[in-house]
């Protein structure tokens, strides 16, 4: 049984499962290596059960050749019944829909029960082994690469959706598989918004730009964040930019394995609060990175998360004025066992063009 299995199982021991049906595509690569778009995988006693549809006959068989291969037509909630105990606890994900769940429920052996779990392979995902981070680092160079190829184009005249776009093209070009994410360039009054997009905006001189970029390499990804300025920083911009990087820097100090991740938002929080900024803080301080752009662990006020070393996470203060601008910096760290490494250090922060 592979590491990742056995973790499973004993999560699975601890939640008092007899078996766990896996819906979350980015769990089921995960756990067996499958990337096609349709898989339930149902983790049991022997070999993990793969249903599929025949479109992925193959590519099962290739990529995850330790799972027992179901091939079904029609109803999932049908296929999975006939593969499922009689008696026994299974537990699913939460995360799975209403209808599913109601089908399921309908189609299950009157001896099951069906119980619903929180994110029991996403805690597993959140510490990751060297091969995922030799993945992330790799996604990290392709962005860098992106984005510093596309600098040229950042200039004033060139809207946000063609540096978008050139960026994602150097990013191909530096071997990701496509973006992580959509490619957030948004210049001027569209930096105030948090999750901004590229738009027909042409940026203009003395414009503050936000590019948030990631790319995708063998399925993992990056997600950074620098600010551009066109004809440099001055007065009330200089001084919310200081305030974000001295944010950024404090967090970066705190970290340490076992240090609950609210405690490092709050650090954050506290420099910005000095500053009378924390009320433009709006949302959390971070998050992991992995199979997916935004995973466990979570870095805000609420979080639970307490971190570990293995564990890739962004750290991105941003402060944000409605309608003027915002700033915005977003570094990617591994947590070690001797202290944080900023993987994205490489970028250079301060960008004028
Ligand atoms: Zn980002
Ligand atoms: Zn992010």
């Amino acid at each position: 049984m592979s590491k990742r299995l056995e973790n499973l199982a004993e999560e699975m021991h601890k939640g008092r499962l007899d078996v766990f049906m896996v819906t979350r595509l980015p769990n089921v690569r995960y756990l067996t290596g499958f990337t096609g778009s349709n898989a339930v995988v149902v983790v049991g006693r022997g070999a993990p059960v793969l249903l599929t549809d025949g479109r992925y006959r193959e590519q099962v068989a290739r990529e995850a050749p330790s799972c027992e291969p179901v091939i079904y037509r029609g109803e999932v909630a049908a296929a999975l019944a006939g593969v499922l105990p009689d008696s026994g606890t299974v537990g699913f994900e939460e995360s799975v829909s209403f209808a599913f769940h109601s089908r399921m429920a309908a189609a299950v052996p009157a001896g099951v029960v069906l119980k619903p779990t929180e994110s029991l392979v996403e805690g597993l995902r959140a510490v990751k082994d060297a091969g995922e981070v030799s993945a992330i680092r790799g996604a990290v160079r392709c962005a860098a690469a992106g984005f510093e190829g596309a600098l040229p184009v950042l200039r004033a005249g060139a809207t946000e959706h063609e540096v978008a776009s050139e960026i994602d093209y150097r990013m191909a070009l530096a071997g990701a598989e496509r973006p992580a994410f959509d490619t957030i360039v948004a210049s001027g009054p569209d930096s105030s918004m948090p999750h901004a997009t590229a738009g027909s905006r042409a940026l203009a001189g003395n414009d503050l730009v936000m590019v948030d970029f990631g790319a995708l390499n063998e399925g993992y990804r990056s997600d950074i964040t620098r600010m551009v300025s066109l004809g440099g920083l001055s007065g009330h911009r200089t001084e919310v930019f200081d305030a974000v990087l001295d944010a950024l820097s404090a967090a970066i100090d705190v970290l340490e394995p076992g240090i609950r991740a609210s405690a490092v938002d709050a650090e954050a929080r506290r420099v910005l609060e000095e500053r009378g900024l924390a009320e433009r803080f709006e949302h959390g301080l971070g998050h992991g990175v992995g199979l997916e752009a935004h995973e466990k662990p979570s870095l805000s006020l609420l979080s639970r998360d307490v971190l570990e070393p293995g564990m890739v996470f962004t750290l991105e203060p941003g402060v944000y004025f409605e309608g003027e601008f915002g700033v915005r910096v977003e570094e990617m760290v591994l947590l070690t066992g001797e202290g944080p490494e900023v993987i994205t250090r490489g970028i250079a922060i301060e960008q004028q063009v």
